[in-house]
Formats: structure tokens, sequence, C-alpha cells
């Protein structure tokens, strides 16, 4: 966690009404990393990551989708790793070090660095994918690049992954290489993500009176803990919808006060959420005020109270998640992919529960992660047509695929790490 989250002004953030996103993204970012960068240079580098657009879709009344799926892993996940590689190469270049990212990914992650990583002079890449849980197209993203990035193709569930990549973080006889993360748990992609909370703000209000509500689809809560750096630094926000899967940990722990990770997790449609145990959970008690060790144990309670008036957790379920595809699609013409429907879902789950809310004075956004076609088998179930790929991933399916397949075992893993990467 940053030690001190900086606070914007009102006025400032009424100022970004005037702004485009890579200016916004420069203005939030340089509160973080003061004297480090010039700020020619941050400006140049935010305009560089940000080249791509942020679609606002009005739905009814003030209910909002935000699509921020436009770049070009066509998931949100782009907006953190692009900035993120873009900074590492900033630094490590100044003073010639290099650098090995290791990072485990449920699917999207592992696709949007290896395509921001891609190339960089200084950094070596290393993902750690579950075998049988992501998308032929995830794993095309992944294992088509090759050049400075390594593919490792677990016989596992993500959450093995992770494990993997958490207990080489933290082996010493790993020390002599230079490793980091990628994976949401990297402060370094939290930032970036608090950016598109206050644009969707600053497009759709500029008043602060006006709080908005936000429905995130959330897994490993990097996307939920970018709103909230939002908020802390001022933003107005009403509540934040955290809409998760049929991995519930998360909803149940609001509700009851106890909490258990779902081990193993399970499989659903929206499979960037199969996350038994979010890694960002333990920021989120310490938030408020609590302590969550690694494993999910709760040494200190946090402030529930507080936590559930500016939480509301839902968990859908898959035969829900295609229902709102399916709904979406027929009265509004409005195309959503798995973990948006859910996210949606989760917002018209919240509005019942309160009527006074679904005014049409209620701002708010549902934020849609990935584009639709990157679930086109599961679309093309329900609404019986394919939604087409945007460029970015037409061309992938004729490269050659390249990656290694490893046991879940920790010692095989490292071993291939000191006999690679030394
Ligand atoms: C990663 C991902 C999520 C979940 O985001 P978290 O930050 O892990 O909560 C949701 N949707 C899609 C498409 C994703 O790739």
């Amino acid at each position: 966690m940053p030690s001190l989250i900086p606070s914007i002004p009102h006025n400032e953030f009424e100022r970004y009404q005037g702004l485009d996103y890579p200016d916004i993204a420069f203005n939030i970012m340089r509160r973080f990393t003061g004297s480090d960068l010039e700020d020619d240079d941050l400006q140049a580098l935010c305009h560089d990551a940000y080249d791509f657009n942020i679609p606002l879709e009005n739905v009814f009344d003030r209910m909002y989708i935000m699509r921020l799926d436009q770049g070009p892993t066509a998931s949100f996940k782009d907006f953190a790793a692009r900035m993120m590689g873009r900074l590492m190469q900033y630094f490590l270049s100044l003073d010639g070090r290099y650098l090995t990212i290791l990072t485990a990914t449920s699917g999207d992650t592992g696709s949007a660095v290896a395509s921001a990583f891609y190339g960089l002079k200084n950094i070596r890449v290393i993902i750690l994918f579950p075998l049988n849980e992501v998308t032929a197209l995830q794993r095309k993203q992944m294992t088509t690049l090759n050049d400075n990035v390594q593919v490792i193709a677990v016989n596992g569930k993500f959450d093995d992954c992770q494990h993997l990549v958490k207990r080489a973080f933290m082996d010493h006889s790993l020390s002599h290489i230079p490793l980091s993360s990628a994976n949401s748990i990297n402060i370094g992609r939290l930032l970036p993500q608090a950016i598109y909370y206050v644009y969707a703000w600053s497009r759709l209000s500029g008043r602060v009176t006006d709080q908005v509500l936000f429905s995130v689809p959330s897994g490993n809560f990097g996307n939920l803990m970018g709103g909230i750096i939002a908020r802390e630094m001022g933003l107005p926000v009403k509540k934040f919808i955290i809409s998760t899967n049929e991995n519930d940990e998360v909803p149940v722990y609001l509700k009851t006060g106890n909490y258990k990770p779902v081990v193993p997790s399970r499989n659903c449609i929206s499979s960037a959420m199969n996350v038994g145990h979010p890694g960002n959970l333990a920021r989120i008690v310490a938030l408020y005020g609590g302590i969550m060790d690694e494993k999910g144990g709760i040494s200190k309670t946090p402030d529930l109270f507080k936590m559930r008036e500016d939480l509301f957790a839902v968990s859908v379920s898959d035969d829900e998640t295609r229902a709102t595809i399916k709904d979406c699609y027929k009265l509004y013409r409005l195309l959503l992919e798995p973990h948006g429907a859910a996210a949606w879902k989760g917002l018209q789950t919240y509005m019942n529960l309160h009527p006074d809310a679904s005014g049409e004075n209620r701002l708010s956004v549902s934020l849609e992660t990935a584009h639709p076609a990157k679930f086109q088998d599961e679309i093309k179930k329900i609404l019986k047509f394919m939604p087409p790929l945007p460029p970015s991933l037409s061309e992938i399916g004729n490269r050659n695929e390249n990656f290694i397949p490893l046991d879940n075992n920790y010692n095989i893993f490292k071993n291939f790490i000191l006999k690679h990467y030394k």
C-alpha cells in the first residue's frame, strides 16, 4: 500500500472534465510518482499507453456501461499492464538494470502483461497459466509472442499458479535473481486502475454532489482496489458493488463476518473471476482497520459496519450470467460478455433491493472488462451469433504457439527458473 494516498481537491476533479484520458492519467499518476519522473516524461508515457477509446454507453436512465475492452488484448487489464510496463522500462533503462517479471494468470492478465512487456529491452517475462482454464484465444494471445516472453502451462488451477509465484518471491535461494510481480497484488497495477473511475465521473457528472455507483466484476479484487484508491483520493463514489461469480467468499464474508476461502475455486464462465481467495482482500481489510494474513486468517476484525456501508457484494451464478447476456441483448441491444454481465446483474440486484436507488437521478456505471468476442463460444450458445473479433485479435489464429507444460510442483518450477534465468 502507498504510505499515503494523496487527496485531490474537488475543483481539480471538476477540471478533469476538460481533459482527455491520457492527461487525466498524467494528473493522477504524478501525485504518486512525485519527483521520480519529469512531468514531460510521464505525460509522454501516459499518451503512449492510452491510445485507444473508452466508450461509455448509456443503457437507460443514468445507468451506463463503461467498456474497458478497446486495448490491444481487449481486456481491462491493458490499462494497468501498459502503464506498469512503461514505468518499469523507464526506470530500469535509466540505470541499466534488468528484471524478470513473474506472473500468474487466470486468462487475461497473462495476455495483457505479455503484450505490454513484449519487446521491452530490460525486462523478461515468465507467465504461468492453468492449462485447462483459459480459452484458446486467451492462450494464443500469450503463446504466440515469444521473444522476451516465456509461457508455462501449469497442470492445476489459477490458485496453484499464484501459489507457485508467491512462493518463488519468498524463496531466498532465488533472491539473486531480480524478480518482480505483475499480478494485481503489484501496486504498479492498482494505481493505473484508479484512473478510469475518475474518467467515468468526469464524463458523466462533473458535479461533486453527484456520487457514482460503480459495479465491479471481481476476482482478485485489483479492479475494485483501484476504485477504492480513487475514492480515497476524493472521488465522489456512492458505493461499490462487488459482483463475483459463484466464488462467493467475499459476499458471504460481508454478510456473515466469517471469511472462508473457496477451495478449490469454482469453475465459472466468467473464468477470470475464478478466484477462491482474492489477493487484494488483505489490503481492503487493512483499509478498514483489520489485519488479514496470506491464507485469509483474520487476526483483527475490520470495521464491518463501515465496509457494508461502502461495499455491496453479490454472487452471480452462471445461469444468472447467461440470462443477463440474453436479456440485455434482447431488451437494449447491449452486448455483454460473462464478466460484464455479472457486473450488470449485480447492479440490478442492488437496485432492486434499494428501490430508492433506482430513480433516474442515481448515476451508475457497470464495468465491462473484456470484449465479447473473447467469449465467442459462450455467446454463440446464448445469442446464436458470433460477435466479430476486433482487429487486434483476428490475426492471432494463424501464428505458432510456444509454451512449456509443467506439473504443479514448486521444486520443478524453481529449478526451471534457476536453470534459465540466472
Ligand atoms: C481479471 C479480470 C476480472 C477480475 O478483475 P480483478 O481485478 O482480478 O478483480 C474481471 N473481468 C475480466 C475480463 C478480467 O480479465
